[in-house]
């Protein structure tokens, strides 16, 4: 597992900011380290990013399981308030 691959506070508002991971970089730590990032909203570099985003586009399948999780972590889906989601994906 690589350490510190979560973004760190400095890249909040970076358009290569993915939550829990950086686009671009594996170690968003090591890149501030010595200054300024290089690729914090860097137009080539996000653009570099959609392009391989458009070839290689996420899975239906797995869209879909992260909806359902997502639907899943709320009160009402705790209090067993909403509908039941059919798992698997509709093709
Ligand atoms: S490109 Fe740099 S600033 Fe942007 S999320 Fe990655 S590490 Fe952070």
């Amino acid at each position: 597992m690589i350490k510190w691959e979560r973004p760190v506070r400095k890249c909040s508002g970076c358009k290569l900011n993915l939550g829990e991971r950086c686009a671009v970089f594996p170690s968003p730590r090591e890149k501030w380290r010595h200054g300024m990032c290089p690729g914090y909203n860097n137009e080539e570099m996000i653009k570099k990013y959609q392009e391989e985003l458009r070839k290689h586009p996420p899975k239906k399948e797995k869209e879909h399981r992260k909806e359902i999780a997502k639907s899943r972590h709320t009160v009402e889906h705790q209090q067993g308030k909403t509908e039941k989601i059919n798992i698997r994906p509709r093709r």
